[in-house]
């Protein structure tokens, strides 16, 4: 029986276990992947206090080797479901189940498909959605990014050091992306923006060697690139647990700035919640503010 059971070791569910153990509470941390979350595809990070740059993956190394200094275990299995009981709760996993006093859901989000014919099909033969994992196969070659926010922005900058050339492919006229990101963009010689334009079809052989884009007026036209690196926003991972906590139409954990759910014990953190500012620095306090929660639920049980 652990105090607490954090779902997720991205930025929010490793700073809730830094927290929860500096409380001496026992904590065991499960995650699907890999530790880090979302964060370690960012080559750079600028704008997270005292760390003028480093990188995501960096980052997310020191916050999982000091969550494990102070004593918080982990384990690399999916959880599936959480049955809250009457005493306890109980987290089932691909492997196995764990139970905990309380939960925090730090899931995060996964990738938005782009929702063309194909996608899947080619995904690892010119379909990507981590320009920072694939970029250097198209080193010198033609890419398109789509989508209009900082993912896509950021991407299309990274890929403009490799690539021949790359497309940003948007479906308006103004980015939803930071400005200055922007600018930088418009700066760079080989990047050409297609502004007012939607990807509807992915041309291929074995491989992608074009996307047709169609623009605001219905004209057609097609681009030829060896990639295409997808951006166009996350999906929360919170599916699995939805019997047990409220979700919105968007599939967010409906839960205050206090990271309480509707279940007594069960928390939300991060990514994965109902909020306005998706950063860093909000999934690590909200990480803290979890743990803090959940450590405050404990000792009025
Ligand atoms: P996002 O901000 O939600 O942007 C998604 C983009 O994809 C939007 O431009 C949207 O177009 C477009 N889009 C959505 N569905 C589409 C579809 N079916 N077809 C074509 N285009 C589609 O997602 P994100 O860029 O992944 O960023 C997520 C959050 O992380 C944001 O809060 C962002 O600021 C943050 N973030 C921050 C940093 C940083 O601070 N350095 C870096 C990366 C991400 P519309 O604009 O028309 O809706």
């Amino acid at each position: 029986m652990y105090d607490i059971i954090i779902i997720g070791a991205g930025p929010a569910g490793m700073t809730a276990a830094i927290y929860a153990r500096r409380a001496a509470k026992t904590v065991l941390v499960l995650e699907a992947k890999s530790y880090g979350g979302q964060i370690i595809n960012t080559p750079d990070i600028e704008n997270y206090p005292a760390a003028a740059h480093i990188s995501g993956f960096d980052f997310a190394t020191k916050v999982y080797e000091q969550a494990k200094a102070l004593g918080a275990e982990f384990k690399f299995e999916k959880a599936v479901e959480i049955r809250d009981g009457a005493d306890f709760k109980t987290v089932v996993t691909v492997k196995g189940s764990y139970e905990g006093r309380a939960v925090i859901i730090a899931t995060g989000s996964e990738n938005r498909k782009l929702g063309v014919e194909d996608e899947d099909k080619l995904v690892g033969r010119g379909v990507s959605y981590c320009a920072t994992c694939d970029g250097a196969f198209f080193r010198k070659k033609k890419v398109a990014v789509v989508g209009g926010g900082n993912t896509a922005l950021e991407d299309a900058l990274y890929l403009a050091d490799l690539a021949e050339t790359v497309y940003v492919i948007h479906r308006r006229d103004e980015f939803r992306g930071d400005e200055s990101t922007a600018e930088q963009l418009r700066s760079r010689e080989n990047v050409k923006l297609v502004l007012n334009s939607r990807v509807t079809k992915l041309i291929y052989d074995k491989k992608l060697t074009a996307v047709e884009v169609t623009d605001k007026d219905g004209n057609v036209s097609e681009l030829e690139v060896n990639g295409l690196f997808v951006a166009v926003g996350r999906i929360p991972e919170n599916r699995n647990f939805a019997s047990v906590i409220k979700l919105d139409a968007a599939g967010y954990a409906v839960a205050a700035e206090n990271c309480r759910t509707q279940t007594a014990g069960i928390f939300a953190a991060g990514d994965n919640r109902v909020k306005d500012v998706r950063q860093l620095v909000t999934a690590t306090a909200d990480g803290a503010v979890a743990a803090t929660e959940a450590i405050k639920y404990l000792a009025n049980k």
